[in-house]
C-alpha cells in the first residue's frame, strides 16, 4: 500500500524509512517491513500490525545502512502474515518492495519454479524477486537495472517497486506501471516514495514517475531513466507545496 527507499551517503536510512512508513500509515495497512543493505548483506525487518513495532524490532537488531527500502502492506495475495509482508528476498542477494498486483503470478510462480526458486510466501510479489535474481545472475550478468528492466517484461499488472541487491551499495532501482511513485532529490541522498507526504521532511525536489519508467538512482540523484519504449528520457524536477 506504501512504499519508501533510499540511498544516502553518510546518514543511516533507518530513520528515514520508519518515519516515511509513518507518515503513509493514514492510507491503511496490515504489515510493514524495512531491508537495509549493511555493507556485506542485507538485513530485514517485518512485522504484522502497527509500523511502531516493527520500528522496534529494527531498533532491537541495530539496523543500519545508506541504503534500504521500507513498505507498508495492504494484502492483496496471501493472508497478513509476516512471510508475507515486504520486503522480499531472493537468494540472499535481491530485496524487493511492491504496491500493486502482478496479475500473472501463477504462471510467473511456474516459471520461476521450474527455474528451481523455492517460494516462501503466497504473496504475487514474490515473482518479483525471484525474477530479478534470475535475470541478474543470468543474461543481465551483475547488472541491476537491466536485471529489473528484463524481469519487468515478464509482468502484467500494475506496481510500483524499489528493489537493491546485495553487492550493489551504490544503487537503487526503481519501476512503475499503473501504481503512483516519485523520486525525492536531496543533498548527496535519493528517496522513492509512492506518496510526498512520505519525503516532504527530507526534501521538497520532487520527480513523478510515469508508467512504464525505470529508474537506477544514486546519491547524485536519477543516473539512468528508461520510458515504457525503453528509450533515455528526462522528468520535470517539481517543487513540492505540501506543507
Ligand atoms: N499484492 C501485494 C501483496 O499482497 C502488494 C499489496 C500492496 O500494495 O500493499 O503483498
Amino acid at each position: 500500500c506504501g512504499i519508501v527507499g533510499a540511498i544516502r551517503q553518510d546518514t543511516n536510512v533507518v530513520e528515514f524509512l520508519v518515519d516515511g512508513l509513518k507518515r503513509l500509515e493514514y492510507r491503511g495497512y496490515d504489515s510493514s517491513g524495512i531491508a537495509v543493505n549493511t555493507g556485506n548483506s542485507i538485513e530485514r525487518v517485518r512485522r504484522t500490525g502497527r509500523v511502531a513495532l516493527m520500528e522496534e524490532a529494527a531498533q532491537e537488531v541495530g539496523l543500519n545502512g545508506l541504503l534500504g527500502i521500507g513498505h507498508t502492506r495492504w494484502a492483496t495475495h496471501g493472508g497478513v502474515t509476516e512471510p508475507n509482508a515486504h520486503p522480499h528476498i531472493s537468494g540472499g542477494l535481491i530485496a524487493v518492495v511492491h504496491n500493486g498486483i502482478i496479475e500473472n503470478f501463477e504462471t510467473e510462480r511456474e516459471r520461476l519454479q521450474a527455474l528451481g526458486y523455492e517460494f516462501t510466501s503466497q504473496t504475487d510479489t514474490e515473482v518479483i524477486a525471484h525474477a530479478i535474481h534470475y535475470e541478474y545472475t543470468h543474461a543481465a550478468q551483475g547488472d541491476l537495472f537491466a536485471a529489473v528492466q528484463a524481469a519487468c517484461q515478464h509482468f502484467h499488472g500494475a506496481y510500483a517497486i524499489g528493489v537493491i541487491a546485495t553487492d550493489k551499495q551504490d544503487q537503487l532501482i526503481t519501476a512503475r506501471m499503473g501504481c503512483p511513485l516519485l523520486v525525492a532529490l536531496g543533498e548527496n541522498e535519493t528517496f522513492i516514495a509512492s506518496d510526498v507526504s512520505a519525503v516532504i521532511s527530507q526534501t521538497r525536489r520532487v520527480v513523478f514517475l510515469e508508467d512504464g519508467d525505470i529508474a537506477k538512482l544514486s546519491t547524485n540523484g536519477i543516473d539512468i531513466l528508461v520510458d515504457k519504449n525503453r528509450q533515455v528520457a528526462e522528468r520535470t524536477v517539481r517543487v513540492s507545496e505540501l506543507s
